[in-house]
Parts: C-alpha cells; structure tokens; sequence
C-alpha cells in the first residue's frame, strides 16, 4: 500500500522528469568535453600509428635493405617484399607493398626494423577511391616518408629516451 502511494505522487509529480532535468542541469555549466573534429584535434603521441612510410637518409639513400623482417613479422601478412642486389653489392627492395585494409596498425614492421626504414606517421586522414588503392606501394611510402621526414624524425627523437 505504501509502495503504491509513493509511486501515485511520484507520478504525479513528475520525479522522474526532475531527476533528469537535475542531471541535465548538473552538466549544463560544466566545461564540455565534445571535440568539434576536424576543426579540434585530440593531442597524438609520438608512437601514434598512422599511414606508413620509407624513410631515406640524409643523403637521399633508401634506408630500407630488404632484410625482410618487417615482412615476417607482420601478422595481417600485409606486406609483400621482392628485392634484387644492386651492381655496388648491396640489396634493396624492388617492391614493397603495404595492403592497408589487412593492416592492423599494430606497428610490428616498424619495431623490427633494424634501420627504421617503415614507420607509421602520425596521418590518420586518409581515404581511397578506387579499387587497388588500399595497396601502397614502394613509390607512395618513399613519397610520403619524404614528405613527413622532419615529423617522424621529431617522434623518434622523442620516443628515443624510453627505447
Ligand atoms: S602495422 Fe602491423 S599489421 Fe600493419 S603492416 Fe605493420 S606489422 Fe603488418
Ligand atoms: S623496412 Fe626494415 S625490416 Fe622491412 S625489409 Fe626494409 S630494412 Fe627490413
């Protein structure tokens, strides 16, 4: 008998209407915590993984010497290594292809690098348009570790103390 007459004036008087709008008020002057992407970004760390890249020395050399760990470690097998020795005796990489949609961005290829050729950058923003984009190829990950160099070479350096 008593439960139904605190639910009658609770009913009545609306008290699940009011502990809402006590919550909703309870928020309503707080600082929001809404991000208004793209215009805000979240902060990143220095070991986000993001699109990949081939970093070359300061000379212009491609680091990467084929050894293919990267290759071996890769558990979503996204990576596809081909390589050739060259006329001075070294080995390079005559293909290196990236499947982005088997990729896991787990970050493996670039821990086992010995000469921190692959990396993955901080670029999240990306999008393909056609079939066969999502393969990156040796070309494109030059291209993009070329653009990205003073970046990665800053996340690194950062990263460095705790290596
Ligand atoms: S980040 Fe992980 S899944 Fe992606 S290519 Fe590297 S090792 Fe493979
Ligand atoms: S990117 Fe690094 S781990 Fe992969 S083949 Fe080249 S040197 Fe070896």
């Amino acid at each position: 008998m008593r439960q139904a007459i605190i639910h009658f004036f609770k009913s009545f008087l609306l008290w699940e209407l009011v502990q809402g709008m006590r919550l909703t008020g309870r928020h309503f002057f707080s600082r929001k915590v809404t991000v208004q992407y793209p215009e805000e970004k979240t902060p990143q760390s220095p070991r986000f993984r993001g699109l990949h890249a081939l970093r070359r020395y300061p000379n212009g050399e491609e680091r990467c010497i084929g050894c293919k760990l990267c290759e071996a470690v890769c558990p979503a097998l996204a990576i596809t290594i081909d390589t050739e020795p060259r006329e001075d005796g070294t080995r390079r990489t005559t293909r290196y292809d990236i499947d982005l949609f088997k990729c896991i961005y787990c970050g493996f290829c670039e821990e086992s690098c010995p000469v921190d050729s692959i990396v993955e950058t901080r670029v999240f923003e990306y999008h393909f348009e056609n079939r066969g984009e999502n393969i990156m190829h040796k070309h494109q990950l030059l291209a993009i570790g070329d653009k990205y160099e003073v970046d990665i070479a800053a996340d690194r350096e950062a990263d460095a103390p705790y290596r």
